[in-house]
């Protein structure tokens, strides 16, 4: 296969990306190790309702999402937070306060994140775009590159844009080997919320609001640290979502975990949360295509994303960084994901 541009990575970014590059009539092949489109941008669909097990926010002062958001024709809508908020200290007392809602004020969007990344695909011609095809190698040659596929096909292309965690890319085999301190900056990078894991459990009814509360809770047992209300803006089903707080290494046993996250969710908001229809739960620290051995210790703070200067002008120019990680000001966030597509679409336009 031969394009002129490679995009490596269907999230948020390549997808951004790509639909840049359609609509300007331009060659290129978007290529996406999973079966599915969307990355860390993930919901499930249960009747009526979809449920974000990555991202569910977007923030005033992003305008990049808020653009995109409004020229896709989405809805976005405030995150519940009406109501008294829970605290459980750390011997499983559960006190109710009223106090700050810490999401106040964040937007969610009508259909889950992923209505994004449908209506991004509409604008990118089939042909141009494959799922289920994780690349595994680069090998620089005289005009360009040529990407290798675990299956064994081979993509020549002028530029490749690299829109996935640069962790994740640093995995890959190059020919020749990049230098030392590329290879390091790249490892270096740590992919946000990579260690994370998220719980979403989903009922017929929004029992907490009924009972005054608006879903937010705080925990020093968990397994969730952090709880919020997950629902669609109109409707049901409704949804408490919590972030999993205990390590990496302690959540293998997925049976255990459901069981704590269950029996968390009585004591916090009572036996009406017993028995949700669906309990939903996302490790994205165990997944390949996110997380690297380098993503199993927990980041504390929210890191100083950017490209750093070993990443630029790679292999005469014909390796560019994508994806949220290289973003300078939104690094991290789904507005990231779309200042790194636009940083790519400018490298593209003057390497
Ligand atoms: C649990 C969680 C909660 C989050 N919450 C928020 C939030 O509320 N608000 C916010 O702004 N951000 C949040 N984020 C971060 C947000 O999800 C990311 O900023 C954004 O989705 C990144 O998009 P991206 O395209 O840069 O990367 P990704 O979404 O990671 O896309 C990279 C793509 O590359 C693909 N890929 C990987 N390896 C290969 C390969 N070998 N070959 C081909 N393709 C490959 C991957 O499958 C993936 O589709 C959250 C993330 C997580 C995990």
């Amino acid at each position: 296969m031969q394009t002129q541009t490679l995009i490596i990575g269907g999230g948020l970014s390549g997808l951004a990306l790509a639909s840049r590059l359609s609509a300007e009539g331009r060659d290129f092949l978007l290529v996406e190790a999973r079966e599915r489109w969307g990355g860390r941008i993930l919901s499930e669909q249960c009747e009526a309702g979809a449920f974000d097990l990555g991202p569910s926010w977007f923030w005033p002062g992003q305008p990049r999402i808020a653009a995109l958001v409004a020229r896709l024709g989405l809805t976005r809508f405030e995150q519940f937070c009406q109501g008294e908020l829970l605290y459980e200290d750390e011997r499983g007392h559960v006190q109710r306060a009223h106090g700050f809602a810490s999401m106040q004020g964040s937007w969610r969007l009508q259909g889950g994140l992923a209505a994004l990344i449908d209506k991004l695909l509409l604008e990118i011609p089939s042909d141009q775009r494959i799922c289920a095809t994780p690349i595994k190698a680069l090998c620089k040659t005289s005009d360009g590159v040529t990407a290798l596929t675990d299956s064994g096909v081979k993509i020549t292309a002028q530029k490749v844009v690299l829109a996935l965690p640069p962790r994740v890319a640093a995995q890959f085999s190059y020919a020749p080997a990049l230098p030392s301190d590329a290879l390091t900056a790249m490892e270096r990078i740590p992919t946000w919320m990579a260690g994370q894991a998220k719980a979403v459990a989903v009922y017929d009814r929004p029992f907490w609001r009924e009972s005054g509360l608006s879903g937010d809770a705080m925990s020093r047992v968990g397994p969730m640290v952090e709880c919020h209300d997950a629902s669609p803006l109109e409707g049901g089903p409704y949804a408490i979502f919590g972030f999993i707080g205990v390590p990496t290494d302690m959540r293998h046993d997925t049976e255990a975990l459901r069981a704590q996250v269950r029996a968390q969710l009585v004591r916090l908001f009572g036996s009406a949360a017993q028995n949700p229809k669906r309990l939903y739960i996302k490790d994205w620290a165990t997944d390949p295509f996110t997380a690297t051995d380098l993503d199993q210790r927990p980041v504390l703070a929210h890191p100083d994303y950017g490209l750093p200067r070993a990443l630029s002008g790679l292999w005469d120019n014909a390796l560019v960084f994508g994806g949220t990680e290289v973003a300078p000001t939104f690094g991290g966030f789904l507005e990231g994901a779309l200042e790194a597509a636009e940083q790519a679409h400018t490298a593209l336009a003057t390497g």
